[in-house]
């Protein structure tokens, strides 16, 4: 049987794939010779979760479930759930998680891997979250790794380098309301002159654009009760709110106009809906300093004509900075630009280093789960901790069980 990632621009060349039930089954599994990756949910753009030759390991049938702690506000989840179905989970538990991405399908543990984030001046990326790691080294050895070991910061974005995680345990908080509106903006002058405060408008503030467009798509606000206003503004940056019923329908997204609970509006997409374009697609995202934010809009806006035979448009989001070694949000608060490409694979993969050589006076990272050109080299000047990370990487797994090509090109391996 061929067996791709979701998009279906992958062919995996792994062997197989396994699913183990227990963790003594997924322990001799990993320990017993030849590559190994562990699966998540295949959502990434590249060949991140192959193993050409091995076994791809899928933990979603080992049979944990979430428990929370309602003392110290963390939940313990099993890594290869989808964040979809652990916050439903929290939220019948009356807990929540600070942000989500924009699909509720993606697993925990491989959105964390690859850093993975939603949108909000003060939210970090999801990782973040991760106060303890419960994962089968390369050694079949279950370790766990809490909040103070000085690894986790590594572990908790590893790019499945480390081994294979089984569960995750997240900082949680009281559950919380959320309402989401849409905003139509006139033009992209109203909408610099005033940016960061459009950005820092509301709890999660997502921007969607066509760069070769006369003017922005939307400005996609999810409010959180009691920290954004119940009463909307008159106006963000001259635009105008979209009445709910003025918005066309659509039965893949969550709920516009109404108060849910935060598992059911922080994230674009409905667990039970196909999310985005439904896989006819692919994916970049570029990751750049706050400061340089608006610029680096009008570097892609310069080459708009360019890219848009072949986009069918952006999202620009914020992102909290953190400690994370390989989140491309270390030590940085950042703007995430994230652009979703019609399938022509050929000229989407020949488009991706002229953007960065625009994108390159402001030192741009780029989403570990989505199709980027930056070379080895380049990145590993982009991180303070990249050579740590190796040097890690290496001490878990010294004969590379969980190296790949990916790794490789990035000089991992
Ligand atoms: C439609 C769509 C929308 C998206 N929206 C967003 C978004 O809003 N924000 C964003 O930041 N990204 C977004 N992404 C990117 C997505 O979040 C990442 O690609 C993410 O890695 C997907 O998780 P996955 O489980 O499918 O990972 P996979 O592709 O299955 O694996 C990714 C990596 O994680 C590792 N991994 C998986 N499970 C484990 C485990 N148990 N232990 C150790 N390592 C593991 C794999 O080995 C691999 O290295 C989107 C992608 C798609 C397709």
């Amino acid at each position: 049987m061929t067996r791709t990632n979701w998009s279906d621009n992958v062919t995996y060349t792994a062997e197989r794939v396994v699913a183990p039930t227990s963790l003594d089954q997924l322990s001799v599994l990993v320990a017993s010779g030849g590559g190994r990756k562990a699966l998540g949910t295949r959502h990434c753009f590249h060949d991140i979760a192959d193993t050409p030759g091995g076994v791809q390991v899928r933990v979603d049938d080992l049979g944990f479930d979430v428990e929370v702690d309602h003392e110290a506000m963390t939940a313990v989840v099993p890594a290869g759930w989808s964040y979809g179905r652990v916050a439903r989970a929290l939220e019948a538990e009356g807990v929540a998680l600070h942000n989500l991405g924009s699909l509720p399908h993606i697993s925990v543990a491989g959105a964390t891997a690859t850093g993975t984030h939603g949108s909000g001046d003060t939210n970090r990326m999801l990782a973040a979250a991760i106060v303890g790691i419960e994962l089968v080294t390369a050694a079949g050895d279950v370790r766990t790794f809490g909040a103070d070991h000085p690894d986790l910061p590594a572990l908790a974005t590893g790019l499945g380098a480390f081994g294979v995680i089984t569960r995750l345990t997240l900082a949680v908080e009281p559950s919380y309301r959320v309402w989401q509106e849409m905003w139509f903006s006139p033009s992209w002058d109203e909408l610099f002159a005033d940016f960061d405060a459009v950005m820092a408008g509301a709890y999660s503030v997502n921007l969607h654009v066509g760069f070769s467009e006369p003017r922005p798509r939307l400005i996609w606000r999810k409010c959180r009760v009691g920290v954004d206003d119940a009463d909307p503004p008159a106006s963000i940056a001259g635009a105008r709110l979209v009445e709910p019923a003025d918005i066309p329908p659509n039965e893949n997204r969550t709920e516009i106009g109404t108060v849910g609970p935060w598992c059911d509006r922080l994230a674009h997409f409905r667990l039970d809906g196909v999310p985005s374009v439904g896989g006819d697609e692919l994916q970049s995202e570029w990751f750049v300093a706050r400061e340089h934010a608006v610029d680096a809009i009008e570097a892609l806006r310069a080459m708009g004509e360019r890219l848009a035979p072949h986009l069918y448009g952006s999202e620009i989001r914020t992102v909290a900075a953190d400690d994370l070694w390989l989140s491309p949000a270390h030590g940085l608060d950042c703007l995430s630009i994230g652009l979703t490409w019609r399938k022509h694979p050929e000229e989407v993969a020949a488009l991706q280093a002229p953007i960065e050589a625009a994108l390159e006076p402001f030192s741009p990272r780029a989403h570990w789960g989505k199709l980027f050109a930056l070379d080895a080299d380049v990145l590993r000047s982009r991180y303070e901790r990249y050579d740590d990370f190796v040097e890690l990487v290496h001490r878990y797994d010294p004969d590379g069980r969980f190296a790949n090509p990916f790794l490789r090109r990035l000089g991992v391996w």
